[in-house]
């Protein structure tokens, strides 16, 4: 689910490393043997996990309730980001999109809870609950944002397919590869595939791979209508 979640690699990457235990808070970080303070630099809390920073410090419970998604962090038993990740699916929610949009922000929610520990850290810059949240609410709506604008430049209109097709090629090896995509008026892939090949140059790459995208157009029975020279085209489906 993390690697699906709208949000940067490296936050995905974050995400992950954090589910991992490989995150570098002070408990992590003097359970390595290195000679740090491991307790929390907000709350004093003994121990600097990073579910307490992400989850079950104060200052971390504040942003979250303060947050879009006001999101009241459970206090029964010891919260951990990988548990909630995990039942995530479990949650209803009135929209697919709509689910995808919260988890999205709520990626963005712990890397700027996570940016703010490293700014105090290391800048001894204080920030509030209210600006981690308020930085994280714009970080997300610039990614949704994004999404909304490439998604209506890139995807053809209705009633279209279009074919994306690209190639990589090593000049010392000769080898190469190269990739196709077929999208729909939604930009959801209807057929992909990529193979590996030999080339003498880089322009024979691009045309193996042009020519790969012409032959899955006539092997599926699909007609090109519009043609450009970027290795792309739309044609009625
Ligand atoms: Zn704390």
């Amino acid at each position: 689910m993390i690697w699906n979640c709208k949000a940067y690699p490296k936050i995905r990457a974050f995400l992950w490393r954090t589910c991992a235990q490989g995150l570098a808070s002070g408990d992590n970080l003097a359970r390595r043997q290195i000679p740090i303070d491991s307790s929390c630099r907000r709350c004093g809390h003994a121990f600097e996990t990073s579910d307490h920073i992400l989850l079950d410090c104060p200052f971390t419970r504040a942003t979250w309730f303060g947050s879009n998604l006001s999101f009241i962090v459970p206090s029964d038993e010891l919260p951990m980001l990988a548990s909630v990740l995990k039942t995530w699916d479990q949650i209803r929610f009135p929209s697919k999109k709509g689910k995808a949009e919260v988890l999205s922000l709520f990626a963005f929610i712990c890397w700027h809870l996570w940016l703010a520990c490293n700014d105090l850290v290391f800048n001894q810059r204080v920030r509030s609950p209210i600006e981690v949240f308020n930085r994280a609410h714009q970080a997300h709506f610039r990614i949704l944002q994004r999404e909304s604008s490439s998604f209506s430049a890139d995807s053809p209109p209705l009633g279209y397919l279009k074919l994306n097709c690209d190639a990589s090629y090593i000049p010392s090896s000769g080898s190469g590869g190269f990739g196709i995509v077929i999208r729909n008026h939604e930009g959801a892939p209807i057929m992909a595939y990529s193979e590996p090949f030999k080339a003498s140059s880089s322009l024979m790459a691009e045309a193996l791979a042009l020519r790969a995208g012409m032959c899955a157009i006539l092997d599926a029975n699909l007609v090109v209508f519009l043609w450009n020279q970027t290795a792309q085209s739309w044609f009625p489906s």
